[in-house]
C-alpha cells in the first residue's frame, strides 16, 4: 500500500501538510510529496480539499508494530453540558481490573473547558492519572478535534488499551481514531478480559442477532480500541489515591474542524435517561395496546419510575424509540426492574438482566422471563397491576 498523489489535482494548498501529525509530507515545487515516514494513517487523504491524495492498495503487506513498546490503560470520556457521561465511570471500574492484571497505570482521558474545579472529585474513582486536555472550543463535542487529539496523544504516549463507550458520540470518533492509528476495534462489547498467556485484550460482543457471542483480538496491532454500551458494568465505589493530573492546554487552529457548532438544541422531555433510572416499569406485547400503556405509567408514578419496552412496543408506536430496552436499546441496571407482559426473549434480556431486582407479571407460567426473574406473578397484568399501585399507595401512605 501507498499514498498516491496526482500532480494534475494537486494545487500545493498545504492542507495535507497540516494534518500529517508525523511531519511525512512536504511540498516539493508546489506540489505534495510523501516522505518514507508516513504511516499510511490516512488523514491527507481526509485534508485534501482536491481530492487528490488517494490510498495504493497494491500488495497489502501489514506493517508489523513492536507491541510491547505500548502500556496502560485508557478510558476516554465524553460529556455534554459539562457533565461527564456515566459510562466512563462505569467503564473506569473494568480498566482498574485490566490494568491491574497487565501490572500498567489506568488514565481518565478529558477533552474539555470547564473541568478544573472537578478534577479531584473525579480522581476518587481508581484511575492513576487523569489526562485533561483544556480549550474552550471542547466544552463542545467536535468529531474531527476528538479525532485529531485523540490520535496525537495515543501516538506520543502509546496506550495498549483504549476504552470508549458506545454511544452516539463514542461510535462516531472511535472508528475514525481506529483507523487514522491503523489500530483494531471491537464495537459494542459486553465483555472485557486479558488473555492470561498473551496478554492480549480479549474483546467479547454479541453477533448474529445475540444468538452467539464472538470474543474477538487485535494481538498484532496496537493501540487495542473497544467500545461499550453503557450500563454493562457498574461505577466502581469511591477511593482515596494520588492521582496524577497532567493538563494540557490545546490550542487549535480554525481549519482543524470542518463543522461548527452554531446553537445545541436539547430534546425538551421530562424523562430522566433510562440508563441512569433506578426504577423501571417496562411493558412487552402482552399490555396490549398504546392506551393500555396508560396503566404501566400510573404504576410507574406511584413508584417515581421511568417507562420502557420491548422492542415490539417501539415498533408498535406504543413507546418512543429511546424507551427500547434490550440488545438494539438500551442495556439497563436500576435498582427495581418491573416486566409486564414481556416474554423475555434473550435480545431482551441482555439489556435489563443486571438490575439488581427483576419482578416479572406474565400470564403464561413457562414465560422465560421467569428464569430471570427475582420474583414471578403469573396472571394478567391488567389484574395484577391495579393492585400492586393500589398496595403500593397504601405503603406510601403509611410512610
Ligand atoms: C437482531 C435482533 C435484535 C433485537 N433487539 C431487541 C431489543 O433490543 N429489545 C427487545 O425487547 N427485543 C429485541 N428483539 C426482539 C426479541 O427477539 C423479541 O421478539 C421481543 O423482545 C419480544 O417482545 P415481547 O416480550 O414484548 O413480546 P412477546 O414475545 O410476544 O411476549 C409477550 C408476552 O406477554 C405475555 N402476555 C400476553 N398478554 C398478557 C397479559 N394480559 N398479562 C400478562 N402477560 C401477558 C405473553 O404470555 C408473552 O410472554 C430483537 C430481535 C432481533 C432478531
Amino acid at each position: 500500500m501507498s499514498i498516491k498523489i496526482d500532480h494534475e489535482l494537486c494545487t500545493g494548498c498545504a492542507s495535507c501538510v497540516e494534518s500529517c501529525m508525523y511531519g511525512a509530507i512536504e511540498l516539493n515545487n508546489n506540489i505534495a510529496k510523501v516522505l518514507p515516514n508516513c504511516t499510511l494513517c490516512g488523514a491527507c487523504i481526509e485534508a485534501c480539499p482536491e481530492e487528490a491524495i488517494s490510498l495504493e492498495r497494491g500488495d497489502i503487506k501489514t506493517k508489523k508494530i513492536d507491541i510491547s513498546q505500548y502500556k496502560g490503560v485508557w478510558v476516554i470520556a465524553e460529556h455534554y453540558k459539562n457533565k461527564i457521561h456515566n459510562v466512563a465511570f462505569q467503564l473506569l471500574r473494568k480498566g482498574r481490573e485490566l490494568a491491574d492484571l497487565l501490572q500498567v497505570n489506568l488514565t481518565l482521558v478529558i477533552l474539555g473547558a470547564n473541568f478544573d474545579d472537578k478534577l479531584e472529585e473525579f480522581s476518587q474513582y481508581g484511575m492513576d492519572e487523569i489526562l485533561y486536555v483544556r480549550a474552550p472550543i471542547l466544552k463542545d463535542y467536535y468529531s474531527d478535534l476528538y479525532v485529531k487529539v485523540i490520535s496525537e496523544l495515543v501516538v506520543q504516549n502509546n496506550p495498549e488499551i483504549i476504552l470508549i463507550g458506545a454511544t452516539p458520540t463514542g461510535r462516531d470518533f472511535a472508528p475514525r481514531i481506529a483507523k487514522r492509528l491503523n489500530a483494531g476495534l471491537t464495537a459494542d462489547c459486553t465483555g472485557l478480559e486479558i488473555n492470561p498467556e498473551t496478554k492480549n485484550l480479549l474483546q467479547t460482543r454479541p453477533t448474529y442477532g445475540g444468538n452467539i457471542l464472538a470474543t474477538i483480538q487485535t494481538p498484532s496491532s496496537r493501540p487495542q480500541m473497544a467500545t461499550v454500551r453503557p450500563g454493562i458494568f457498574k461505577i466502581p465505589e469511591k477511593v482515596q489515591k494520588d492521582v496524577k493530573i497532567r493538563t494540557i492546554e490545546y490550542q487549535f487552529k480554525e481549519k482543524d474542524s470542518v463543522t461548527k457548532i452554531v446553537k445545541v438544541i436539547s430534546k425538551t422531555k421530562n424523562t430522566v435517561n433510562l440508563e441512569d433510572a433506578k426504577y423501571i416499569v417496562a411493558g412487552g406485547r402482552g399490555v396490549g395496546s398504546k392506551e393500555n400503556f396508560k396503566l404501566l405509567k400510573d404504576l410507574a408514578n406511584v413508584l417515581g419510575a421511568e417507562l420502557g419496552g420491548s422492542r415490539i412496543t417501539i415498533e408498535l408506536n406504543w413507546l418512543d424509540p429511546d424507551r427500547q430496552i434490550g440488545q438494539t436499546g438500551k442495556t439497563v441496571n436500576p435498582k427495581l426492574y418491573i416486566a409486564c407482559g414481556i416474554s423475555g426473549a434473550i435480545q431482551h434480556i441482555v439489556g435489563m438482566q443486571n438490575s439488581d431486582i427483576i419482578v416479572a407479571i406474565n400470564k403464561d407460567p413457562n414465560a422465560p422471563i421467569f428464569h430471570w426473574a427475582h420474583y414471578g406473578i403469573i396472571g394478567d397484568l391488567n389484574e395484577i397491576i391495579p393492585i400492586l399501585i393500589q398496595e403500593f399507595k397504601k405503603l406510601k401512605s403509611e410512610e
